[in-house]
C-alpha cells in the first residue's frame, strides 16, 4: 500500500497494523519529521518516498524522493498499489484523495477534511473511512431499517472548564485532550467541537443521511449508536485506540484481537450530554450545514486559518469560532459545481479571513 502522512499519529498506527499483517509498503509520504521518516524507511523499505519540502530532500535516506504536492500526486500515479491510506492532515489531503480515486484506487481515508471540503465530488464507493465513530456506525448497521445515527464526542480539552476561563485558554491548553492522543489540528478541532461537526458531514457523505447527531460521552468508550425504527438502539463500545478502525480499513474484516475487550465492570457510569452552543459556538450552524453540506469547504478553510491565528496568539479561543461563523455567513450562498470551484472558494475564504 501507499501511506500518506506516515509520521503522524494515524500514520504510525497504520504502520503497526501493516507490519502485523505483512502488508508491503510501496511508498511513504511525510512532512517535516525526516528523522522519523528515515527510521520508517529503514524498517519498511518503501520503493519511493515523498516529503513536503524540497529543502529536506538531502536529509532523506532514500534514492527515490519526490517533493511537494506535485511530488505526492506523482507518487500516487506511479505506484502499483491498489490501496492508498490518506493520513495527511487538513486541506492538503484533498488533492491526493482525488488523484487516488480518479485512478480507481481504494482510499482508506483518515483525512476527513477531504470529505468535508468536497464530499459531493468524491467517488464514495472507493472510500473506507478511518475514523472511530464512522467505523462504529458501520459496525452497528445491518439490514434493519435505521431511524437515526449518533456519534459521540469527548467534549475536548475544555469540557469541564468554566466558560469565563475558556476565554483566556491558550493553544497549549487546547492541546490537552482528555482521552485521545492525536495530531495537533484534530486536538484543537476537538476542543472547539469542529471535529464533531466535520464528522457529521463525513457521515452524511459516507452513509447518505442527514439524520445524524452527536452527543457528549466523556469516557470515549461508546463511539457510535444506531437507533432503529423498531425503537431499539445499539451502541458500539471500544477502547480509545485507532488501530481497530485502521485494521478494518486495511483488511476488510478482522477476526483476531486488535484491542483488549472492554472491561464492563471497570467502566462505571456512562452518561450522555447535549453539545451546548454556548461552550461550542460552532454548534450554532449544525442543522444548517447538515442541510447544506456543500458549505463544508467554507468552514474548513476558515477553520484552518483560525487555528493558525489562535496558535500565533492573534485571536482568542472563542475568536476562532467567531472567524468561522463570520466566514460562514459571508459565503452562505456559495455552491460549487465542480472541484475547480471548490479550490477557488477555498482560496477566497482564506483571503477573506486573513484580511479581517
Ligand atoms: P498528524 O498531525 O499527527 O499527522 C499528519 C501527517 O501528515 C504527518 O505525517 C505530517 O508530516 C503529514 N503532513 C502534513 N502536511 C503535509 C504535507 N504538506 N506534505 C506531506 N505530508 C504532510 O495528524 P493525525 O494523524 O492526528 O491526523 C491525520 C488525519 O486523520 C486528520 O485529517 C485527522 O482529522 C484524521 N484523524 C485522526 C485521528 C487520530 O486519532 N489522530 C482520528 C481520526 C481521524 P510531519 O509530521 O512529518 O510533518
Amino acid at each position: 500500500m501507499v501511506l500518506l502522512g506516515s509520521t503522524g499519529s494515524i500514520g504510525v498506527n497504520t504502520l503497526i497494523i501493516a507490519k502485523r499483517y505483512n502488508i508491503t509498503i510501496e511508498a511513504l509520504v511525510a512532512g517535516n519529521n525526516i528523522d522519523l521518516l528515515n527510521k520508517q524507511i529503514k524498517e519498511h523499505q518503501p520503493k519511493i518516498v515523498a516529503i513536503a519540502n524540497e529543502a529536506d530532500r538531502v536529509k532523506v535516506n532514500h534514492p527515490n524522493v519526490l517533493c511537494g504536492t506535485d511530488g505526492i500526486l506523482h507518487l500516487i500515479e506511479t505506484c502499483e498499489s491498489d490501496t492508498v491510506v490518506n493520513a495527511l492532515v487538513g486541506y492538503a489531503g484533498l488533492a491526493p484523495t482525488l488523484k487516488a480515486t480518479s485512478l480507481g484506487k481504494r482510499v482508506a481515508l483518515a483525512n476527513k477534511e477531504s470529505l468535508v471540503v468536497a464530499g459531493e465530488f468524491i467517488n464514495m464507493s472507493l472510500i473506507t473511512p478511518i475514523d472511530s465513530e464512522h467505523f462504529g456506525l458501520w459496525y452497528l448497521m445491518n439490514e434493519r431499517p435505521v431511524s437515526k445515527l449518533y456519534i459521540t464526542a469527548s467534549g475536548g480539552a475544555f469540557r469541564d472548564w468554566k466558560l469565563n476561563k475558556m476565554k483566556d485558554a491558550t493553544f497549549s491548553d487546547a492541546l490537552k485532550h482528555p482521552n485521545w492522543s492525536m495530531g495537533n489540528k484534530i486536538t484543537i478541532d476537538s476542543a472547539t467541537m469542529t471535529n464533531k461537526l466535520f464528522e457529521l458531514l463525513e457521515a452524511k457523505w459516507l452513509f447518505n443521511t442527514s439524520n445524524i447527531d452527536a452527543l457528549i460521552e466523556k469516557k470515549s468508550i461508546i463511539h457510535a449508536l444506531a437507533e432503529f425504527k423498531d425503537g431499539s438502539t445499539t451502541a458500539h463500545f471500544a477502547g480509545v485506540d485507532m488501530k481497530l478502525p485502521i485494521a478494518f480499513a486495511l483488511r476488510g474484516e478482522v477476526e483476531e484481537a486488535i484491542l483488549p475487550s472492554t472491561d464492563l465492570l471497570a467502566m462505571g457510569a456512562i452518561e450522555f450530554l447535549p453539545i451546548e452552543a454556548e461552550r461550542y459556538p460552532i454548534w450554532n450552524i449544525k442543522e444548517h450545514i447538515l442541510n447544506n453540506p456543500h458549505l463544508g469547504v467554507v468552514v474548513n478553510a476558515a477553520n484552518e486559518e483560525a487555528i493558525k491565528a489562535f496558535q500565533a496568539e492573534q485571536c482568542s479561543f472563542f475568536g476562532m469560532s467567531e472567524i468561522i461563523l463570520n466566514a460562514y455567513k459571508k459565503f452562505e450562498n456559495f455552491k460549487a459545481n465542480n472541484i475547480d470551484e471548490i479550490i477557488q472558494i477555498d482560496k477566497e475564504v482564506r483571503a477573506y479571513v486573513t484580511q479581517q
